[in-house]
């Protein structure tokens, strides 16, 4: 490996297309597309995060797919030999193995990338947090690195040392 864990992390999360980004990754640091997923998995990306096709078993493994959207098996109207959209129950011309109509297949994908953005987006505030500049005195995630002590922190120790410098005027 030529880039650290965290370089390829960041490299995989701002890349526009994901698939081809991690076969890139692996040509950059001279290893297999299996290290590179293996480094993803191990920083905080699920395997849902991993496209489809370095996924284990790949885009061809439907049953693991089906299972983890929550996919029906396919339905067909024995009558007109249309598909059922298991979702609103209309019937519509699609292939043996279609689901969802157009319109609800739409609906899913907007549903799932939203999530997926969801979840990277706390993914990012907690590693935020645990790389930043701690509170010297309780541990707590300060907004600023020019900062020492929290907020918190700060006031109570304002307070203490007002209170030396009176004890020390009056002493
Ligand atoms: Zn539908
Ligand atoms: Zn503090």
């Amino acid at each position: 490996m030529h880039m650290t864990e965290k370089e390829i992390v960041t490299s995989f999360r701002q890349a526009k297309n994901r698939e081809r980004q991690v076969a890139i990754l692996a040509q950059l640091n001279a290893c297999t597309t299996g290290d590179i997923v293996e480094v993803l998995l191990k920083n905080g990306f699920t395997p849902k995060d991993i496209p489809g096709r370095y996924r284990k078993g790949g885009k061809r493994d439907r049953k693991a797919y089906r299972k983890e959207h929550q996919v029906p098996p396919p339905k067909r109207d024995t009558k007109t030999g249309k598909m059922v959209c298991a979702e609103c129950g209309i019937l519509f011309d699609g292939k043996c193995n279609a689901v969802f109509c157009a319109a609800c297949g739409q609906r899913r994908r907007e549903k799932w990338e939203k999530e997926r953005r969801q979840r990277e987006r706390e993914q990012r505030a907690a590693e935020r947090a645990a790389s930043g500049k701690k509170c010297a005195d309780c541990g707590a995630p300060l907004k600023s690195k020019l900062y020492t002590y929290c907020a918190d922190c700060a006031t109570k120790r304002k307070r203490e040392s007002q209170r030396r410098s009176k004890e020390r005027k009056k002493g």
